[in-house]
């Protein structure tokens, strides 16, 4: 069986506006967290066993806070304990002007192979409102450079749905998206939750008739540009998916490591670490979840609904017995005759016109 390898590194240089994730500024940690992620590798590994690695993803925070080498100390330390002969995917997240010449090359020394850039926006009116840290030039510089020092499989994040942004404006920040030829792009709704500086603010979002047409202009532009939507917020090129986010929506084991990491054992069972430096250091924060099957049941029709390739009904029948597939397809039954979902074979996914209102159809199901 594959799984897939999920570290946190909760450090940030400074707070972006709507940044939710567990993450903090003081950096004074850092050498005791990647020490404590390191044992926690070699204490958790069991829950690997009899896998076989296929992705390996640094998440955060911001992970090009930490050495080329430090990220390869963890590398390397995975392959002592896991079976990693296969491992094809090796992503960070990186903050564009963290990426210098000199730290690229050491990445891809270490065995990086795949760049998850945070760039938001190629306006810098907008990066200055969301308070990121670099410019729209540092941004496409950042691309550039990665693109010298090797990396063919580079990822972007976009964030829509800025109040103030004009649909024009959107438009040109995924269109400059375009013209770097970055094979994957992410693009998100900009959500404001109350413990962010968005929040405290009391920042909105664009009214939501303009971030629908916001999300149609983006499938549009990628469309035509030949990427693939094939998760409701993800695109790419021919062959370019995300492995590792794949892997996820797939159901297969992942062990996550590090302050607010979350696991699956691929089964029941859902773990996870409190989001805590002082806890986690003290080797005190997993906690965990023992799925029923109808929650396990929900969680898998509405996760695959969130992909191109929808539900998958010999999968769902196996997994959950004909009773469910029958409710499954007679809720369905509706959307189809609407044109909302359609059937492949045994598959039933969401047109890509009607990924707009997927949120109220996915709630029928429930
Ligand atoms: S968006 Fe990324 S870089 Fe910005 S605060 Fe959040 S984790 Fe840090």
């Amino acid at each position: 069986m594959n799984s897939s390898l999920y570290i946190h590194i909760p450090f940030c240089k400074k707070l972006c506006g709507y940044c939710d994730f567990f993450k903090t500024m003081s950096l004074a940690h850092k050498g005791e967290v990647l020490r404590r992620i390191a044992e926690e590798m070699a204490e958790r590994a069991p829950m690997l066993e009899g896998t076989v690695l296929r992705t390996i993803y640094f998440g955060g925070g911001t992970p090009t806070v930490c050495t080329p080498e430090e990220l390869g100390s963890l590398l390397r330390t995975a392959e002592r304990l896991f079976d990693c002969s296969e491992v094809e995917e090796v992503t960070v997240e990186a903050n564009p002007d963290d990426l210098t010449e000199e730290y690229l090359e050491g990445l891809r020394g270490v065995g990086v192979n795949r760049l998850s850039i945070g760039i938001q926006s190629f306006r810098d009116e907008d990066l200055a409102f969301m308070n990121r840290r670099h410019s729209a030039r540092e941004a496409v510089e950042a691309v550039e450079r990665a693109r010298k020092a090797g990396f063919d499989n580079i990822s972007i994040d976009l964030i829509y749905g800025l109040e103030g942004v004009t649909l024009e404006q959107w438009r040109y920040s995924v269109e400059q998206a375009v013209a770097l030829g970055v094979e994957h792009i992410s693009a998100y709704h900009l959500t404001i939750e109350e413990n962010t500086l968005f929040g405290k603010r009391g920042v909105r979002t664009a009214p939501e008739e303009l971030s629908d047409k916001e999300y149609e202009v983006l499938c549009e532009v990628l469309r035509g540009a030949g990427y693939e939507h094939y998760e409701i917020s993800n695109f790419a090129l021919p062959s370019r998916r995300s492995k590792h986010n794949s892997a996820y929506w797939r159901g297969t084991p992942y062990l996550g490591l590090g302050p607010g990491a979350h696991s699956f054992d691929g089964k029941w069972t859902r773990s996870w670490n409190l989001p805590s430096i002082k806890t986690y250091l003290e080797g005190d924060s997993l906690e965990s979840e023992t799925l029923s099957s109808s929650e396990r049941y929900e969680e898998t029709v509405m996760v695959s609904l969130r992909t191109s390739e929808g539900v998958d009904l010999t999968q769902l029948e196996a997994q959950f017995g004909p009773a469910k597939r029958a409710e499954f397809e007679a809720i369905s039954k509706e959307f189809l005759t609407r044109g909302i979902l359609t059937k492949n074979g045994e598959k039933i996914a969401f047109s890509e016109a009607s990924w707009l209102i997927s949120d109220s159809v996915i709630a029928e199901y429930f």
